[in-house]
């Protein structure tokens, strides 16, 4: 419990990029959470400013497994996907 209410308090201490990364959703969530985002062509967009622009990048580094999808628009990080 202890742990917990430091994570809470301290959101940007220590390892917060683990635990941003599972609370957003899976892109197969998104996608269902935000059918009005997906274009003709399957592809979501942002749902925060609507743009195209997205960027695939790593958690931690470039090669990095866990893959987030941020915005470059309005820098809204969107879904997670696992390599
Ligand atoms: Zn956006």
């Amino acid at each position: 419990m202890a742990v917990i209410v430091y994570f809470w308090i301290f959101p940007s201490s220590n390892s917060p990029f683990t635990l941003l990364w599972e609370d957003l959703p899976k892109k197969e969530q998104y996608m269902q959470e935000h059918p009005t985002e997906v274009n003709a062509e399957g592809s979501p967009q942002c749902f925060h400013c609507h743009s195209d622009k997205l960027l695939d990048t790593g958690l931690n580094h470039f090669t990095d497994y866990r893959r987030i999808t941020t915005c470059t628009k309005c820098k809204s990080r969107l879904w997670r996907e696992q390599l």
